[in-house]
């Protein structure tokens, strides 16, 4: 399966991603990972996009675009992938589609993870005091939100045109909202775990 997670930072679609990926047996694509892991080995990509986490806003989308399109073309892509945080602008809709075209391939659908403001910006303030990213202060948290309201909201509309979008509402237990993407993607259920 191919699938893109939507949502506002801090609505879960990190944890949603791992668990899901599992499930499915895909590979979880998260470019904020990607950045994150670039950053942390002091690779010339890290070093491009730390200014621009820093201070919560995208990194350009041509840097994001050939990123992805790398990471897509590596063999464990090849069976379907489950995309995390992109894309986030139009442009990256855009070059998104027309990757999977050129590849003859489409999206099996766009997950929405739907969480209101209030609830998204205390999640991150929390999620900031035990990990230590350094993009999830109070400043920092409220323009991201801008950001995903600016440029990444309008994408909703993009995939619901595409009839690929379904939104799922990312309130309440882990376990609980994983089940309500499973449905969504027409899974009964996960598996029980231990
Ligand atoms: P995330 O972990 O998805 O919240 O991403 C952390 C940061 O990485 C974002 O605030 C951006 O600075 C950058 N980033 C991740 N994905 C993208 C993207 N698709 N386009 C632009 N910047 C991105």
């Amino acid at each position: 399966m191919r699938i893109v997670l939507l949502g506002p930072p801090g609505a879960g679609k990190g944890t949603q991603a791992e668990i899901i990926s599992a499930e499915l047996n895909v590979p979880h694509i998260s470019t904020g990972d990607i950045f994150r892991a670039n950053l942390q080995q002091g690779t010339e990509l890290g070093c491009a996009a730390q200014a621009y986490m820093d201070a919560g806003d995208l990194v350009p989308d041509e840097v994001v675009i050939a990123m992805v399109r790398d990471r897509l073309a590596q063999p464990d892509a090849a069976q379907g992938f489950l995309l995390d945080g992109f894309p986030r602008t139009r442009p990256q809709a855009q070059a998104l589609d027309e990757l999977l075209a050129d590849l003859g391939r489409g999206l099996d659908g766009v997950l929405e993870l739907r969480a209101d403001t209030a609830e998204v910006v205390r999640r991150l303030i929390a999620r900031g005091k035990e990990s230590g990213r350094t993009d999830d202060t109070q400043e920092t948290v409220r323009h991201r939100q801008q950001v995903y309201a600016r440029d990444t909201a309008p994408l909703v509309k993009h995939y619901a045109q595409q009839g690929l979008l379904r939104t799922v509402d990312a309130v309440g237990e882990i376990c609980e909202v994983t089940e309500r993407m499973m449905r969504a993607l027409g899974r009964d259920t996960a598996s029980p775990r231990l």
